[in-house]
């Protein structure tokens, strides 16, 4: 029988009927103990874990195989020094499908021009017809498990998409760069932008003064990333110089984004709290479940996060 700690309190309550069903559809013995059980740390096997834990020092679980998150984005405990345990991120098929309709939807929104006419107080009759898809050049910065899946969303509906990641990749119909001359090739083509990065070292303030200046004047930036992506002052003062021309935003520095932050008032920002797309504990419990098992038969890990990567 194994024993698996639910650390992640404030979502223990969505996963405490199904988890334990999908760990016997999957014919795994597990007991699963929660933070308020009184329990040994060096008895336990695998460690399901979310930022908001309290726990932060894994140096007492002696026999854990893994640290399972429930999240996709990695950078709360990446760098934490007291886990030695392999560490493997939340890939789940239903967030990305969230994912997929958060991007779909907000790209069509800016590329329709919808706000002209869902907010049209004048009644002003502005006859002017949307491009084709296939007009519009959208651009994707990190094309991992979300971005890749997204560009290929907008690809079916015809949209031009290109992508930027770390490594070199080869997709299909995708036009791929990576490295810098790559980043500034894939800004300079982007009409709207969207930033599906992991925050790490290299990736922070990504977009700048300087990157934003390489993008078209008038593009649209998305962001269901990361906040620490985008320097917030330099993207104030493109949207106010007309270099952005919108920007939609899930993710923020400090969230709740602070009353005061001016991306609530400005007119050209769409503040979105953080809804882009989360776990879905059914889902999800497949993921952690075939995680276990493959951990059991000594097989490799899903989604093992790259410490020295940082994601
Ligand atoms: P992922 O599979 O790890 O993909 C990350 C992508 O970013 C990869 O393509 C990677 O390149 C690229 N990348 C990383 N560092 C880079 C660098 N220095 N330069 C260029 N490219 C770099 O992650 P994911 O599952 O797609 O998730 C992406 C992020 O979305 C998460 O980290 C999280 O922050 C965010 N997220 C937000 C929400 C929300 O509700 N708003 C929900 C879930 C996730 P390679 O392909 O070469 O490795």
């Amino acid at each position: 029988m194994l024993t698996l700690l639910f650390a992640a309190p404030a979502t223990w309550p969505d996963y405490r009927e199904i988890l334990p069903r999908v760990l016997a559809d999957a014919g795994l013995g597990a007991r699963i103990l929660t933070l308020d059980d009184a329990y040994d740390p060096a008895q336990v096997d695998y460690i399901l874990y979310a930022p908001s834990s309290p726990l932060q020092d894994f140096t007492p679980f002696t026999r854990a195989k893994a640290v399972l998150s429930l999240w996709a984005g990695v950078e709360r405990i990446v760098g934490n020094p007291t886990l030695t345990q392999p560490l493997c991120r939340m890939v789940d098929p239903e967030l990305t499908e969230g994912m997929v309709e958060w991007v779909t939807g907000h790209t069509l929104r800016h590329h329709l021009g919808m706000d002209r006419h869902i907010v049209n107080p004048g009644h002003v009759w502005d006859h002017r017809c949307p491009p084709l898809a296939r007009d519009r050049k959208v651009a994707f910065l990190g094309l991992g498990a979300l971005g890749l899946a997204c560009a290929q969303a907008l690809q079916q509906l015809n949209f031009t998409v290109s992508g930027w990641s770390r490594s070199e990749k080869q997709v299909p119909g995708l036009v791929t760069r990576h490295g810098a001359q790559g980043l500034a090739e894939t800004l300079a083509l982007a009409e709207i932008l969207v930033l599906l990065l992991p925050k790490t070292a290299e990736t922070e303030n990504i977009l700048n003064a300087e990157s934003l200046a390489l993008l078209p004047r008038g593009a649209v930036i998305l962001n269901p990333g990361r906040g620490p992506l985008i320097d917030d002052a330099a993207l104030l003062a493109a949207l106010d110089s007309g270099q952005i021309a919108h920007a939609t935003l899930d993710v923020f520095r400090v969230e709740p984004l602070p009353q005061d932050h001016p991306f609530w008032a400005h007119p050209q920002v769409t503040v979105t709290p953080h809804i882009a797309a989360d776990t879905r504990p059914a889902s999800a419990a497949r993921v952690l479940a075939e995680n276990i098992r493959r951990g059991e038969a000594g097989a490799p890990f899903l989604h093992l996060v790259d410490r020295a990567a940082g994601y």
